[in-house]
């Protein structure tokens, strides 16, 4: 049997064509595809194209963007095996990872795709990595989906989409996922790596439908230590009103200054109910704060540990778990737990 697959579009460099009279760019029309590729027809697949509204490029996206997306795949989720999101690459990894959270009993794919070269320039790498990311949507074992969680397609490889970060402005090899393996590797081939691909907790009662959150607070910041911070700017962004949790990017394995203001400001924010989140700015690797005293001093005033989770994970997720509007010990309790395989333990 066919599977039916869901494009939602929702802007970026993979929607646009060059016109062939001017030389502008202008939109591609998703509605048009088979006319576009009639190659897609020999997929085992049959297609609809969504469009978001208004159609944005990815640096104006905002937490109310990621409702409406996952309200729209809530809203066609009976009628559609998977679904494929085309998506500017400069914040894909953050929708991507948010979406993870907001989706709560996933139990189908949805994958993230979008492009360095627009899909109507002749070197475009979008043809690809959308036929690709179609065809790891609709592929079944049986009548079970291969992938069923939140991913991520580029150049050759499937992601888990919270564990991913936009690497390069310029590489077509635009993400990466340092900390956790590839879903699958492309090449004549598509490989699965069936045991770093996560299956549904529990298979919902109801199948044809999906719960989602519907909120997310936005009074999170994120802050990058460096040498040289003087306590004045640190104090000035931790006295931001309404501030609710901080993703501090700290140093190697989680180590920040031990010096005893730093640590004060820290620790005042922390009594004031704000969370703070500590992970590292290395590229890969974990936070582990027992390692050195400079660490050890974060853990013992309640900093929470991020592990090996990335900037976007960190703060879609306490975005999400923020929004719930949780006891302070819940909250705090599902910040402390993988919910959809965002660090490893
Ligand atoms: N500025 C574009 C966007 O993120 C870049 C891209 O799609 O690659 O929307």
């Amino acid at each position: 049997m066919k599977s039916s697959i869901l494009i939602i579009y929702t802007g970026g460099t993979i929607g646009m064509k060059t016109d062939a009279e001017t030389g502008a760019l202008i939109p591609f029309d998703f509605s048009a595809i088979y006319e576009e590729f009639p190659s897609l027809k020999r997929l085992n697949v049959d297609i609809e194209v969504q469009t978001m509204s208004p159609v944005i490029d990815s640096s104006n996206v905002t937490p109310d963007n990621w409702l409406t997306l996952a309200r729209m795949i809530r809203d066609n989720y009976a009628r559609y095996d998977g679904f494929v999101v085309l998506h500017g690459t400069d914040t894909m990894s953050y929708t991507a990872s948010a979406l993870s959270f907001l989706l709560e009993d996933l139990a189908k794919p949805v994958v993230f795709t979008g492009s360095q070269i627009p899909i109507g320039v002749l070197r475009t790498d979008g043809r690809e990595n959308l036929i690709t990311a179609i065809e790891i949507a609709g592929a079944r074992d049986g009548d079970r989906p291969i992938v069923p969680e939140v991913s991520l397609y580029f150049q050759n490889r499937l992601f888990r989409a919270n564990r991913t970060t936009k690497r390069s402005a310029e590489a077509l090899s635009a993400f990466r996922s340092n900390n956790y393996p590839p879903l699958a590797e492309v090449g004549v081939n598509i490989s699965y790596i069936r045991p770093a691909i996560m299956q549904p907790e529990q298979i919902p009662s109801d199948p044809t439908r999906l719960r989602i959150a519907d909120h997310l607070a936005d009074d999170v910041a994120v802050i990058k230590l460096f040498p040289g911070m003087t306590e004045q700017v640190l104090r000035a962004m931790f006295s931001a009103s309404n501030l609710r949790a901080v993703v501090l990017e700290t140093f190697g394995a989680g180590n920040a200054p031990t010096t005893p203001w730093f640590i004060e400001v820290l620790q005042e924010a922390i009594s004031r109910g704000i969370f703070i989140v500590n992970i590292t700015q290395c590229g890969s690797g974990s936070v582990s704060m027992s390692l050195y005293d400079t660490g050890l001093r974060l853990q013992k005033i309640g900093v929470l540990c991020g592990h090996d989770m990335t900037t976007e994970a960190a703060v879609t997720k306490l975005m999400y778990v923020l929004g719930k509007g949780l006891s302070a010990e819940e909250t705090y309790r599902l910040l402390s737990r993988p919910l959809r395989g965002e660090f490893t333990l």
